[in-house]
C-alpha cells in the first residue's frame, strides 16, 4: 500500500464514518480546521480519559486544571510568545501566496530575482522572509485597539504557570507535584496539513512537574519512561516509536534538555509529544513580569527557590491521528476487501454491535432488549439493516471490537454469538453474561 494513498484512505474512511470531517464543509471548508463526528468525538473523549487517568487520577501528585482561553496579555510577554514565537515567511507578490521561508518547494532565494514561486511559478515575486507571529489575535470588549489585545492561547502550559500557587496552596501539595491541563490551543500555522496532524486549533494535553533545582534531570529521565510506556499502553507498535533528542539550534532558549516522542507516520517520522526540562525559566520570567513573588518553601530543607519544571505536552488530535494510522488495515477474506480499524478496545469509539440476524422471530425484540441493556454501560450500536457479513463489516472499518448476534438459539437456549473484530473467531455465551463478559475484556486491556 502506498503511503500517501494511506492517508487519502483514512481521511475517507474518517468522513464515511464520521469520526472527522473538514470545518464548515459547506461552504468550502476552513483551511485545516476540522470536526469531529459522532464516532471521531468518542475517540478522542477516550484518548482524553486515558490520559487524564493515567496523570491525575491514578497519582497522588498531580492536580488537574482547567485555565481559560484567554488570559492577561502580558502572560504572552512573559513566556517569549510575543516576542518570539514566530515563523520565517515569504509572499509571492503575482499570486498573494505565503510559505515558510524553508519551504522545500521554493527554487532559489527569496527576495532574489531566481526564487520562483512553487504555486504561480513566477520568478523574482518572493518577498525577502519576514517574522510571521503564529498566535491568533483579538479584541476583548467594545474598543478594537492596542489596550484590548488579547490572544487566543498557542499553548495551555501558562495557564498551569499562573495558577501553580493557586493550586500548591489550595490543594495542599508539597513538590514535587504536577498539574495537568487538557485545552484547546491555537496557532495560525502557515504550512498546516496531513489531516489533523497540524491544525490552527487543537487540543493539547500538558502537564508541568514541578521540582527542587538539582532533581530535574532525574524527573526527567522518569517523566520520559512514564510517557513512552503510555503510548505503548494506548495499543501502538512500539518499532513505530522512537525518540528524537532537539540539540542546539533545535532546543528552545528556555529548554535545559527536550525529547520528542516521534511515530513513524506515512508523511515520515514526526513528533507527537515533547518532554522538556524547563528550568525555572518559566515561573522567574512570570515573577519578573508580574512582580509577584513565586518561589517555593522548603520546609524540609529550610529554603526558598523557585521551582524547576519538567513538562510533558501531548497532543490529543495528533495521538487520535497516530491511533487511526497505526490502527488501519486491509486483509482479503474470501475474496473481499476488509478494512479494519484494529483500535485497543478502551479506545474504541463504540464497544459492541447488537445485531438480530434475521428481522423476525423475535430476534429484533431481544436483540433490543439486550442493546438497552448494554448501553447504561458501554457504548453500543445497534444494527439491524442488511447481511450479518455486512454488519459485521462495517463495525470492523469502526473499529469496534465486539460483534454480539441474537439468532435462533438465543430464545431456545438464551445464548448469543460473540465475534472478536480482529481475529473474527465467535463463541457461545449465555445472553446473562455478555455485559459481564464485556466489562472483564475492557478491564484486562485497561
Ligand atoms: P511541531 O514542530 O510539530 O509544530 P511543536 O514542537 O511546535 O510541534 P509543541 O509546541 O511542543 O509542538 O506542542 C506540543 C504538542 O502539541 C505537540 O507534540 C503536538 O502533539 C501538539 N501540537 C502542536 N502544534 C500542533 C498543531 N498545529 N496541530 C495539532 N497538534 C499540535
Amino acid at each position: 500500500m502506498a503511503d500517501t494513498s494511506l492517508m487519502d484512505k483514512l481521511v475517507s474512511l474518517c468522513k464515511r464514518r464520521g469520526f472527522v470531517f473538514q470545518s464548515s464543509e459547506i461552504y468550502g471548508g476552513l483551511g485545516s480546521v476540522w470536526d469531529y463526528g459522532p464516532l471521531g468525538v468518542e475517540l478522542k473523549k477516550n484518548v482524553k480519559d486515558r490520559w487524564w487517568h493515567a496523570m491525575v487520577h491514578a497519582r497522588d501528585d498531580i492536580e488537574g486544571l482547567d485555565a481559560a482561553i484567554l488570559m492577561h496579555p502580558k502572560v504572552w510577554e512573559a513566556s517569549g510568545h510575543v516576542a518570539g514565537f514566530t515563523d520565517p515567511l515569504v509572499d509571492c507578490r503575482q499570486c498573494k501566496n505565503r510559505f515558510r521561508a524553508d519551504d522545500p518547494r521554493i527554487k532559489g532565494t527569496p527576495g532574489q530575482p531566481d526564487a520562483q514561486c512553487p504555486v504561480c511559478g513566477t520568478r523574482g515575486s518572493l518577498t525577502e522572509p519576514r517574522l510571521f507571529n503564529l498566535m491568533f489575535k483579538t479584541f476583548m470588549g467594545p474598543v478594537e485597539d492596542s489596550a484590548a489585545v488579547v490572544y487566543l492561547r498557542p499553548e495551555t502550559a501558562q495557564g498551569i504557570y499562573v495558577n501553580y500557587l493557586n493550586v500548591l496552596q489550595s490543594s495542599r501539595q508539597r513538590l514535587p507535584f504536577g498539574i495537568a491541563q487538557i485545552g484547546k490551543a491555537f496557532r495560525n500555522e502557515i504550512t498546516p496539513g496531513n489531516f489533523i496532524f497540524r491544525t490552527r486549533e487543537f487540543e493539547q494535553m500538558e502537564m508541568q512537574f514541578f521540582v527542587q533545582p538539582g532533581t530535574d534531570s532525574e524527573w526527567f529521565e522518569r517523566w520520559r519512561e512514564w510517557r513512552m510506556a503510555w503510548h505503548h499502553s494506548m495499543g501502538l507498535h512500539p518499532s513505530k516509536l522512537q525518540w528524537h533528542q532537539h540539540t542546539g539550534s533545535e532546543l528552545a532558549h528556555y529548554a535545559r534538555a527536550a525529547f520528542d516522542i516521534q511515530y513513524q507516520f506515512p508523511f515520515g517520522w514526526q513528533e507527537i509529544e515533547g518532554i522538556h526540562n524547563r528550568g525555572d525559566y518559566d515561573l522567574s520570567r512570570h515573577q519578573q513580569y508580574s512582580g509577584k513573588k513565586l518561589e517555593y518553601f522548603d520546609q524540609a530543607q529550610n529554603q526558598r527557590y523557585i521551582p524547576y519544571v519538567v513538562e510533558t505536552s501531548a497532543g490529543a488530535d495528533r495521538v487520535a491521528l497516530t491511533l487511526l494510522v497505526d490502527a488501519y488495515r486491509e486483509e482479503e477474506v474470501e475474496a473481499e476487501t476488509r478494512v479494519v480499524l484494529g483500535l485497543h478496545p478502551t479506545i474504541a469509539p463504540i464497544k459492541a454491535g447488537v445485531f438480530p440476524l434475521v428481522k423476525k422471530d423475535g430476534m429484533p425484540e431481544l436483540a433490543t432488549t439486550l442493546y438497552h441493556d448494554l448501553r447504561k454501560h458501554f457504548t453500543c450500536f445497534y444494527d439491524d439493516s442488511g447481511a450479518i457479513g455486512r454488519r459485521y463489516r462495517r463495525m470492523d472499518e469502526a473499529g469496534t471490537p465486539f460483534g454480539i448476534t441474537v439468532d435462533g438459539e438465543t430464545i431456545a437456549a438464551q445464548t448469543v454469538t460473540v465475534r472478536q473484530r480482529d481475529s473474527m473467531q465467535q463463541e457461545r455465551l449465555a445472553l446473562s453474561r455478555v455485559s459481564e463478559y464485556l466489562r472483564d475484556k475492557l478491564r484486562a486491556v485497561a
